[in-house]
């Protein structure tokens, strides 16, 4: 090939296009603008160019080239995290969009599910379900596997079965070079520790297989409150979650809903407090667990019996383009001061732009390490913060960073200083995510398989 690495990067991206054909979209083509817009549409990621491949050997052929070119490789599914991405200069980067690589097939004997590397999570509750299993998805439905698991994964079980990301037995990547890889504990297996954990950093995921398992239905549901009474449902729900047996996940919001037409009237213009969650066991088992925050009379409360398929819906999380900021932060314990605090941030009476104000209880499962985990297989925190706005224009999106970083500082005293990247939106301190030997180890990983680093992560591992 003629081209060197010193090309400038629109020549380069050109170049690109030219090699690569009609799968790569450059500023000024008609397609670029919607093929740049990432979930989070609040967002203004302007790459060099987008490729949006449709085979593992097309993805391979524009990481291939890319490295040749000089121009970085940004892999992105749907971009729910795309807030992380752009605080990186794009100038010379191609967001690398996996949207085309979709597709679910369950094999229920074995209970594994292969998935394409651009799969949305409802794609794979909808495919386990009719076999009795289920995946270990998040809140969202149109989240993607690839990047909520390569992040780590807190669902509804995560307290019982722990992160997504141990639920990975395999995937498939292209690496720096182009090349095509399976890794598995037996098989590349440091690749296979590095981006269980580690991110998109280490290449392409084409495709992954996941652990699926027996669960048919839960007893889950949610309760909420008018925000009036948030204070003695938020001490309750504090103090009951740091004990709770490790068969119940749970969250906790306050929600403030804007008055909009299309929102159920139990919402509309609302200002509530709901929690929400799974138990993994009997009715009876489900209902004495729920029995205390039952007790303090919400005026809306589903927790029943529920298919599994159900769940991936229960958070009411919005689907489609969404604009949004947010921001979070990692917490041992919720003491009375942290409730104080966050009461005091967001609590009745408050004015913010916050439309969610989120704890999520950890603990459990998620507390401990799992044998053969990779990077990161627990998150060193019992509870998680996430604080978000909605973005609709630009001075809604500066006044919600300014009530994320109002929160956010109000519950620092609180704070353990740990990353949970899955829900960091912006810059994070990337390294206080991982234990200190494995972010060395990470490193070291990163210069072994990338050592220009042709890749560009949301939250980078940078080499040695
Ligand atoms: C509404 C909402 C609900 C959420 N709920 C949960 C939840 O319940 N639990 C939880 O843990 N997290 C949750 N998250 C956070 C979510 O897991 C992260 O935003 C995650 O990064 C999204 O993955 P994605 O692939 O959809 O996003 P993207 O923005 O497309 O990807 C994020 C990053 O992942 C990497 N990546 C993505 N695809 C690939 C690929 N194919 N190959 C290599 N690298 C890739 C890249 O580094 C990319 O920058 C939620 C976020 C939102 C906005």
């Amino acid at each position: 090939m003629s081209v060197t690495t010193s090309a400038p990067t629109d020549s380069a991206a050109h170049r690109l296009k030219e090699l690569c054909g009609d799968i790569v979209h450059l500023p000024g083509d008609p397609s670029y603008d919607a093929v740049r817009m990432p979930w989070n549409v609040a967002v203004d990621q302007r790459p060099a160019a987008v490729a949006v491949p449709a085979s593992a050997d097309q993805v391979a052929a524009v990481v291939r080239h890319c490295a040749v070119l000089g121009l970085r490789v940004a892999p992105q599914s749907t971009g729910h995290a795309a807030a992380a991405l752009v605080q990186h200069d794009l100038d010379d980067v191609v967001v690398l969009r996996t949207g085309e690589l979709r597709g679910v097939t369950v094999d229920a004997e074995r209970r594994v599910a292969r998935v394409g590397g651009g799969t949305l999570w409802q794609e794979v509750v909808e495919a386990a379900a009719p076999h009795g299993l289920a995946a270990l998805h998040g809140s969202s439905p149109d989240v993607a596997v690839a990047g909520y698991a390569l992040g780590g994964g807190i669902g509804w079980y995560a307290r019982k079965l722990g992160l997504a990301t141990n639920s990975i037995t395999a995937v498939e990547l292209v690496t720096a070079d182009g090349e095509q890889l399976r890794a598995t504990t037996e098989e590349n297996a440091e690749l296979f520790w590095a981006v269980r954990g580690g991110g998109g950093s280490f290449g392409v995921v084409t495709a992954l297989e996941l652990r699926l398992f027996p669960i048919a239905d839960a007893y889950a549901g949610m309760m909420l409150w008018d925000l009036q009474h948030a204070e003695k449902v938020v001490r309750h729900w504090a103090a009951w979650s740091a004990t709770a047996p490790e068969e119940v996940t749970t969250a906790l919001r306050v929600m403030r809903f804007p008055p909009m037409p299309e929102l159920p009237e139990f919402l509309r213009g609302r200002q509530l407090v709901v929690v929400d969650g799974a138990v993994l066991g009997d009715d009876e088992r489900g209902a004495e667990l729920v029995a205390g925050l039952r007790a303090l009379e919400p005026e809306m409360d589903t927790f029943a019996r529920t298919p599994a398929a159900a769940l991936s819906r229960l958070h009411m999380d919005p689907e489609g383009p969404t604009p949004s900021v947010g921001g979070s932060a990692c917490f041992d314990a919720l003491t009375d001061g942290a409730v104080d605090a966050f009461l005091a941030a967001v609590g009745p009476g408050v004015q913010t732009s916050l439309m969610i104000a989120e704890l999520r209880q950890l603990g459990g499962a998620l507390g401990r390490p799992a044998p053969d985990g990779g990077a990161l297989s627990m998150v060193p925190a019992a509870y998680l913060g996430f604080f978000v706005a909605i973005a609709a224009t630009p001075e809604m999106a500066q006044q919600g960073m300014v009530d994320v970083a109002r929160t956010t500082t109000a519950l620092e005293p609180w704070s353990n200083g740990k990353s949970f990247l899955n829900f960091a939106e912006g810059p994070a301190d990337v390294a206080a995510a991982y234990e200190e030997g494995a972010w060395a180890r990470l490193r070291a990983v990163r210069s072994a398989v990338d050592p220009r680093e042709v890749f560009l992560a949301n939250h980078v591992v940078p080499g040695e």
